[in-house]
C-alpha cells in the first residue's frame, strides 16, 4: 500500500505569502481551479488554510484551527466537479464510513481530525510546520459516492450501500461489499455487527440485514414466479488458504474449481439452504464463532483474515445459480504494511494481505474502467470472486471505514488514498468571495 506519512506540499506554501492583515482568510480560496483536464484528474487537492484566525489569537491550537475551519465549511462547501463521466456508470460504489472516538481516544483527548460535509465530501486535517510562521492546518479534500459520520447507524449505512445492490442479484447480477480499513475502523462492526463484550450482536449487521432484504424481495409475486432458493456460506481466506466458517469441525482447507457453467467454485464449501433471516442469524453465529477461534485473541486473527459471506439465488429446478452477493470483511490494511515482525509466518501474511488488498483494488479500478484485463488470477481473493469482476453483469460497492483520532491520521490517509484510487472522483476547494 502507498505510504502516506509525509503530507503533500503544496506549491502555494513553498514561498512565504504577503499578508494582508485582515481576518479571517483562508489561503486555500487561492488554490485550484480546475481550469485543466489534469487538474480535473486530480483526486485529492490540499487547501493549505494558515489564517483562519483573527490575529488576536496569534497562536490557535489545532483543535481551535480545526473548529474554525468546520463552521467555514458550513458556509462556504467543498464543490463536486465532473460528475459525469464513464466511472459514474460503472457500478462501483465508493462509501467511507467514520467512527466515533472510542472511549479510550476520548479519555485520551484525543482530537477528532476528519470533517464531514454530507452526503459526499470529506476533508482530513493536519497540523504542518511552516519556516516562517506558527503551524499551519493542512486540509485534505475527497470525494466519494458518500460519506457516513459517526452518528449513522448500521441501518443507515446499509440503506445506502449494500440494499440496492440486493435488487441486483435478484435480475440475476453478481454483487459485492466490501468493508476496508485498518483494524479497530470498524470493518466487523459494520459487517458483522455491534460488538458487546465476548458476543456480536449479528442482528444489526449489514449480513443480516442484506440476508432479511432477501427473503422479503423473495416474497414478491415477480420473484415468487422466478422460483428461487437462498443458499448462504461463510468462510475465510486466511493466508492464501480458505476455510469453512460453517464446518468448524473441519480444519482442512478447501479447494477452488471452475464448475461446468464456468463459475468460480470452492470445492465441498457448505452452503446452507435457509428460508428465513432467523436461520441466518444462526449461521452468522456458528461463523463467527469459528473466527474468532484459534490464535491468540479474536482480534488478532480476524484482523489477518478476509472473511467472505455469501448468499446465493439458485433456481429451483436446475440448481444453477441465479445470482450472488458477497459481503467481505477484509483483513486489516494496516497488515499489508507491517514488516516489522521478525517472526516469518508472520512476514508471509503481511505480504499475502498486502498483496490481496493491492490486487483487489487494482481489479475494482480495472472494473470501472471497463477494461478488458482484470488481474483476479493473482490473489486467492479475486479467485474466488472471479465472476464478481468479469462479465458485464456485476456491481461493487466498497465501504472504507476509518478512525477520527489524530493518531490514527496516517492509517486513515492511507484508507482514503486506497479508496480513491478505487473510483477516482474529483473535488474542487471552495471560491470563496
Ligand atoms: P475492525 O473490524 O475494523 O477491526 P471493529 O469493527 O472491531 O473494527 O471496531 C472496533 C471497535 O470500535 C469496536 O468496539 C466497535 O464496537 C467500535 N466501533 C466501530 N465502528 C463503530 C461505530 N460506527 N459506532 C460505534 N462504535 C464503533
Ligand atoms: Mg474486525
Amino acid at each position: 500500500l502507498p505510504q502516506s506519512e509525509s503530507l503533500p506540499q503544496p506549491q502555494s506554501e513553498s514561498l512565504p505569502q504577503p499578508q494582508s492583515e485582515s481576518l479571517p482568510q483562508p489561503q486555500s480560496e487561492s488554490l485550484p481551479q480546475p481550469q485543466s483536464e489534469s487538474l480535473l484528474q486530480m483526486q485529492e487537492v490540499t487547501t493549505p488554510t494558515a489564517r483562519l484566525l483573527p490575529e488576536e489569537l496569534p497562536k490557535p491550537d489545532t483543535e481551535t484551527l480545526i473548529r474554525y475551519f468546520r463552521k467555514r465549511l458550513a458556509l462556504h462547501p467543498l464543490v463536486a466537479v465532473g460528475l459525469s463521466g464513464p466511472m459514474k456508470a460503472s457500478g462501483i460504489m465508493v462509501c467511507v464510513r467514520k467512527r466515533p472516538l472510542n472511549p479510550k481516544e476520548l479519555a485520551a483527548r484525543e482530537l477528532d481530525v476528519i470533517s464531514l460535509q454530507p452526503p459526499n465530501m470529506l476533508v482530513a486535517h493536519a497540523m504542518r510546520p511552516h519556516v516562517y510562521r506558527d503551524p499551519i492546518l493542512h486540509n485534505q479534500n475527497f470525494r466519494f459516492d458518500r460519506v457516513f459520520d459517526e452518528d449513522c447507524s448500521n441501518a443507515g449505512v446499509f440503506n445506502y450501500t449494500a440494499r440496492p445492490l440486493i435488487r441486483h442479484i435478484f435480475e440475476g447480477g453478481w454483487a459485492t461489499c466490501f468493508a476496508y480499513g485498518q483494524t479497530g475502523s470498524g470493518k466487523t462492526h459494520t459487517m458483522g455487527g455491534v460488538v458487546e463484550g465476548r458476543n456480536q450482536n449479528v442482528m444489526d449487521s449489514i449480513y443480516a440485514m442484506a440476508a432479511s432484504e432477501v427473503f422479503s424481495i423473495l416474497q414478491e409475486p415477480e420473484s415468487a414466479q422466478r422460483n428461487l432458493r437462498v443458499g448462504c456460506s461463510f468462510f475465510e481466506i486466511y493466508n492464501t488458504k480458505i476455510y469453512d466458517l460453517l464446518s468448524p469441525g473441519n480444519k482442512q482447507p478447501l479447494r477452488m474449481q471452475e464448475n461446468c457453467q464456468h463459475q468460480m467454485e470452492v470445492m465441498d464449501l457448505r452452503e446452507c439452504p435457509t428460508s428465513g433471516t432467523a436461520e441466518v442469524l444462526a449461521l452468522l453465529n456458528t461463523g463467527n464463532g469459528a473466527r474468532a477461534l484459534g490464535k491468540t485473541s479474536a482480534n488478532e486473527k480476524s484482523s489477518r483474515s478476509h472473511a467472505i459471506f455469501q448468499i446465493v439465488l439458485r433456481s429451483a429446478n436446475s440448481q444453477k445459480a441465479y445470482g450472488k452477493f458477497s459481503l467481505i470483511d477484509l483483513a486489516g490494511s494496516e497488515r499489508a504494511a507491517d514488516n516489522s515482525s521478525s517472526d516469518s509466518q508472520t512476514c508471509t501474511e503481511s505480504a499475502e494481505i498486502n498483496k490481496s488488498l493491492l490486487v483487489l483494488k487494482e481489479c475494482i479500478h480495472a472494473m470501472g474502467r471497463n477494461d478488458p484485463y482484470i488481474p483476479f488470477r493473482d490473489c486467492k481473493l479475486t479467485q474466488v470472486l472471479r465472476d464478481s469482476f468479469i462479465g458485464k453483469n456485476v456491481k461493487t460497492c466498497m465501504i472504507a471505514t476509518i478512525a477520527p483520532g489524530m493518531r490514527s491520521v496516517n492509517s486513515t490517509l492511507n484508507t482514503l488514498r486506497y479508496a480513491n484510487r478505487v473510483k477516482e472522483l474529483k473535488v474542487q476547494a471552495p471560491v470563496v468571495p
